[in-house]
């Protein structure tokens, strides 16, 4: 139903990958991309707006150019700022249940999943927790809801507070207080009445059982395939009763899980957990690595951008072995290389990595070849001129030593770079030789 948001990045990625470097131009035309899958994803305009605003502005600037991989770093920027959107509490599944019995308060509009949610978070208590737990169905407008609360509980295994006829929910809510402490449960769970839509007595009912329970946790449970809807909901019952957390519910469905991005962006409260079918095991803490992906279709990007990264590299490496066949290695080249270097982990990560080398990684610190040489070395290849990084020959004594002194750094240090580079530029002059065939051919002849 969607046009995956990889697909239409594809055609960007493409041209980036041709181009090998991304511009503020084709940072821009990327978000166009995300931006209308934002929107597919049900993000609100604003919040989709706003993302995109603070992605650019991150983009454009940094690395993003100087990558060699701009399309990942576009992807990942995104991706990043996502989950930094969607993070809403280190453990999202800790409930707040220590003093017992812990009231519990679960409010929501009618059909978001409420009651299924309630009687799904007790059996995780009862079940991962080892607690104790009552519930209590408050509804007493609608009978129905109470029974469905008494066979879900029935089910897995959980008690309810038996129905009493004629009760109002606030004292409902004082009897479970009572049968909870009187009983030695850990936790009691109050699933208030849901209507279809927020009207003023709903609130009321609600705001008098969070009076009298002064519940520990307060979840709004909310449909996740309303979308906006279910934002709008959420605002206005943490403006009127004040929630510690919401359940997405529906999050199986169809929806690209925008609603959670707007959740966050808008209301600020902590997506807790999200509801993935009616099963009662059906319920998972909130991951925003999930939603994310799941919002960017990251599967798919992934495989995208590693065939980006890889056509890159090979462009680059074809790129570098042209440049050797005609004997050129300017400071240029040597820059990108210790770049490179660097980007892998430095010296010392790369030797790590190999088996056996330990030892050579010692000697290779004690040779003052480290990290930071590397950064030191870069940094003078930076104050040469564009002249002087394309050929280094024309370095005089003078300029020589405005170099160092630019970089922080002695004339020594930059004569040891430029003996560096001499001697591998003529190592690739002989490989590049080789490379054309020069030795093959002398070989086979
Ligand atoms: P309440 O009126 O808010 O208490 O809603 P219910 O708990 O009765 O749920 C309404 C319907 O939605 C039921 O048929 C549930 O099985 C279903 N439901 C609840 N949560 C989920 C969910 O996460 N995914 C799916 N697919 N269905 C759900």
């Amino acid at each position: 139903m969607f046009e995956n948001l990889s697909e239409r990045l594809s055609g960007v990625l493409d041209r980036l990958t041709k181009q090998g470097a991304l511009s503020e131009e084709d940072v821009k035309t990327a978000l166009r991309e995300v931006r209308v899958a934002l929107l597919e994803a049900d993000v609100s305009l604003p919040v989709a707006r706003e993302f995109i605003k603070k992605v650019e502005k991150e983009a454009t600037g940094q690395a993003v150019t100087k990558s060699v991989t701009p399309g990942q770093q576009v992807v990942k920027i995104v991706h990043d700022a996502l989950i930094e959107t969607l993070r809403g509490s280190e453990d999202p599944g800790a409930l707040k249940i220590d003093n017992p019995p812990a009231p519990i308060l679960m409010v929501g509009l009618q059909g978001s999943g409420k009651t299924t949610t309630t009687a799904k978070l007790a059996k995780r208590l009862k079940e991962r927790d080892g607690k104790k737990v009552l519930m209590a169905s408050l509804d007493v407008n609608r009978p129905a809801a109470m029974e469905q609360l008494a066979i879900l509980g029935q089910q897995i295994g959980v008690d309810t507070l038996p129905i009493v006829k004629g009760e109002d929910p606030v004292a409902i809510a004082k009897r479970a207080k009572t049968q909870a402490s009187l009983g030695g449960y850990d936790v009691y769970m109050l699933d208030t009445a849901g209507r279809l839509h927020i009207d003023a007595d709903l609130i009321a009912q609600a705001a008098a059982v969070r009076d009298v329970a002064n519940p520990r946790e307060t979840l709004l449970v909310v449909d996740g395939l309303t979308g906006q809807d279910a934002v709008n909901v959420a605002t206005e019952f943490d403006d009127k009763i004040g929630v510690s957390g919401v359940v997405l519910t529906r999050m199986d469905g169809d929806g690209r899980g925008g609603a959670a991005l707007s959740m966050r962006a808008v209301t600020g409260k902590p997506i807790r957990f999200v509801g993935l079918g009616e099963k009662m095991d059906a319920i998972e803490t909130f991951e925003p690595e999930r939603i994310a992906g799941r919002i960017l279709g990251m599967g798919d990007i992934v495989a995208l951008v590693e065939k980006a990264q890889e056509t890159i590299e090979a462009e680059q490496a074809e790129r570098m072995m042209r440049r050797m066949q005609k004997g050129q290695f300017n400071m240029n080249d040597l820059r990108s290389q210790l770049e490179q270097m660097q980007k892998m982990g430095g010296m010392q990560g790369l030797m790590g990595m190999m088996p056996g080398m330990g030892k050579m990684a010692k000697q290779v610190q004690e040779s003052g070849f480290d990290d930071k040489m590397i950064l030191r070395q870069i940094a003078l290849i930076q104050s040469m001129t564009k002249k002087e990084r394309a050929n280094p020959a024309l370095l005089q004594a003078s300029r020589k030593k405005r170099i160092a002194r630019g970089a922080g750094q002695e004339v020594s240090d930059l004569n040891k770079l430029l003996k560096m580079h001499r001697q591998m530029a003529d190592m690739m002059k002989k490989m590049g030789k080789m490379g054309k065939g020069g030795m093959l051919k002398q070989a086979m002849s």
